[in-house]
């Protein structure tokens, strides 16, 4: 099993970090969760894409993760030779979104069928809302879900991903919660979006110290990962951006609490199980 952060960004735009979004490469499959921005750029630069994606899995419908989603239901679309399905699975309110992305693509799909006479056909998107426990389990992948706290975000979930012996959590963004620690339980990976207390309490911008409420610290996913088992903590989407040189800060921060494996993730950063 691979989980490979192809965007580690956070939602202000950076030159080298996409939006959120992680790809778990486990039993053949390639599942995406969330699609933030530039998520089919970075999932080109591992030999995959629209057409390879078993399945889109969000955690949440805030603009960071989400902003490509838009991109990938097109190009699924557009690439893939016949009618085929693509598989979303989210919260509740996803079919909402799903349907307010297509009308939104309306015009575009409209030009595209007129254009291609091949292509007579709308886009097929196959939507499943979860809340809580067994999303799939075939194929040798058991996929489980859990409800985090992220409000006034509502509602939100997590992924833990059982295959080939490992486990892999996707936290998505959340403060630690029952629904979390149940994620991450024992796992072998645990992903997690983070933000630097010490830094964020100190700049005086009302709307970032906002962040503070509904993310969790770096200390605080390391207490998440040491209070469960977790054999290796990988943090991403930091909060504020990480200033050249300071890698090792966010690091040391989890360490103090977590004695397991910390990585502050870079973009197409790979980690083999
Ligand atoms: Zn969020
Ligand atoms: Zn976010």
């Amino acid at each position: 099993m691979q989980v490979i952060t192809l965007g580690t960004g956070n939602p202000i735009p950076s030159p080298d970090r996409a939006g959120p979004a992680t790809l778990v490469r486990a039993a053949g499959r390639d599942l995406l969760f969330d699609c933030g921005r530039g998520v089919l750029m970075r999932a080109a630069a591992v030999a995959t894409g629209p057409m390879q994606f078993h399945t889109v899995f969000l955690t949440h419908r805030h603009s960071d993760h989400i902003s490509d989603l838009n991109d990938v239901i097109t190009m699924q679309w557009v690439m893939t030779p016949g009618p085929t399905p693509l598989r979303i699975v989210g919260p509740e309110g996803t079919q909402r979104l799903v349907d307010l992305t297509l009308a939104m693509l309306a015009e575009d799909t409209g030009y595209r069928m007129a254009h291609h006479e091949t292509l007579g056909y709308e886009p097929v998107v196959e939507v499943v809302e979860v809340a809580d426990g067994v999303v799939s389990d075939d194929g040798g992948v058991r996929i489980t879900c859990a409800p985090t706290e992220h409000s006034p975000v509502k509602p939100t979930v997590g992924y833990r991903i059982e295959a080939e012996d490992k486990v892999v959590c996707i936290a998505g963004d959340t403060i630690p919660c029952d629904g979390l620690d149940r994620l991450c339980r024992d796992a072998d990976v645990y992903v997690q979006t983070v933000v630097r207390e010490d830094i964020v309490a100190n700049i005086p911008a009302p709307r970032l110290q906002d962040v503070l409420d509904y993310h969790s610290s770096v200390t605080q996913a390391g207490e998440t990962a040491a209070r469960n088992g977790v054999k290796a903590l990988v943090l991403t989407h930091p909060v504020p951006g990480v200033a050249p040189g300071t890698e090792q800060e966010w690091v040391d921060q989890a360490r103090a609490v977590f004695d397991g494996e910390v990585t502050l993730a870079a973009d197409l950063d790979t980690f083999t199980l």
